[in-house]
């Protein structure tokens, strides 16, 4: 499809939304929208988020993540003098023999080989299979719609030319469990029958599926409802998991007041707060015995609105402990945090 055609899709989702934000369009093309490290219990990881044309959905509810990238099309030269200049930079390359994981995002879709360049793509897996030596896992975030199981195998074979095995892990949005939730409130474009169609495709390949979630997603979900509706997805994705032998890791994102969304307006006329961290503890916790794994995200990347963030000035000593959890699985951390937890009546 044509650049110019697909900044129309973009523009049309953005308008359905009732989106205000802009395009990072003053950018310099040659460097990453952002990257930074998390440590996990898969060991360090880099997560790389990629300078693109934005996501062609564009639409969901809560989302601002296309306002870091651009509304027009990155040639892949550009893109390819991004992943060189990840490669080059100087904490990656002093960590460079730790890193387990990289996560390549573009807030959209790698795998949409319209915003994200097949050559760079191909670039991407060639550095990092001389750059990383102990590399084990590579994620990359996609819509399912784009997922070709060709290129996924083409993927997975390169990357076992590197020093160590890596995996390959796909990471799709899901973000509310509750079908209205979803696609009616949301406006996700994700049926439980789309899904299930790429764990088939996916399961017999041994590739890995991390599920992306955002506790209380819309306006008009209780605190009690959003935790209800992660613990819903737990079961679910643990009933796929034994079905399907399949690794499945649920992202738990707490969501944030997104600027320029309806969850703005939303907040400022005071119909809607972002969750606690202790009620993000209350619905991870569930995972206890599940044959999912659960990671908090802790980021809001800043792109909350002032006052908009689950990050609050006196909690940091409550994300901690949920970074210690992230780290080392121990459900007793998340337990401690729930004994403060205040439940609304
Ligand atoms: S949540 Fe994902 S699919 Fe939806 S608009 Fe944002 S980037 Fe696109």
């Amino acid at each position: 499809m044509k650049p110019d055609a697909i900044s129309k899709q973009i523009l049309f989702g953005s308008q359905k939304a009732g989106k205000t934000y802009t395009f990072d369009e003053k950018h310099d093309e040659t460097l990453p929208a952002d990257m930074w490290f998390q440590e996990s219990d898969e060991g360090l990881i880099l997560f790389i988020v990629f300078y693109t044309q934005a996501c062609r959905w564009s639409r969901c509810l809560g989302c601002n993540l296309p306002s870091k990238v651009s509304q027009d099309h990155v040639p892949y030269k550009s893109l390819m003098a991004q992943i060189d200049h990840v490669i080059v930079d100087r904490e990656v390359r002093s960590r460079a023999s730790l890193i387990r994981k990289v996560i390549v995002s573009n807030n959209g879709s790698v795998l949409d080989e319209d915003t994200f360049s097949s050559t760079a793509l191909m670039y991407l897996i060639a550095q990092l299979n001389l750059n990383f030596p102990n590399l084990s896992i590579l994620s990359m975030e996609s819509r399912p719609e784009y997922v070709d199981l060709a290129e996924l195998e083409f993927i997975s074979r390169a990357l076992a030319e590197g020093d160590t095995p890596t995996q390959l892990e796909l990471a799709i949005g899901f973000e509310a469990f509750d079908h209205h939730i979803r696609n009616e409130v949301f406006d996700k474009g994700l049926s439980l029958e789309t899904f299930e169609g790429l764990v088939n495709k996916m399961a017999p390949y041994g590739y890995h599926l991390k599920c992306y979630f955002m506790q209380k997603s819309v306006p008009g979900m209780s605190d009690v409802e959003a935790v209800t509706d992660i613990q819903n997805a737990i079961d679910y994705l643990s009933q796929i998991v034994k079905e399907h032998d399949i690794q499945i890791n649920i992202h738990l994102n707490p969501t944030y007041v997104a600027r320029g969304t309806a969850l703005e307006s939303a907040f400022r006329d005071g119909s809607y707060t972002p969750p606690l961290l202790e009620d993000v503890a209350e619905a991870a916790r569930y995972a206890k015995g599940k044959s999912i794994s659960i990671f908090i995200g802790l980021s809001d990347e800043g792109l909350a609105v002032k006052g908009g963030s689950f990050l609050l000035p006196d909690n940091q000593p409550l994300v901690e402990k949920l970074e210690l959890f992230n780290c080392s699985h121990d459900f007793n951390i998340l337990n401690e945090i729930c004994k403060n937890r205040k439940v609304e009546l």
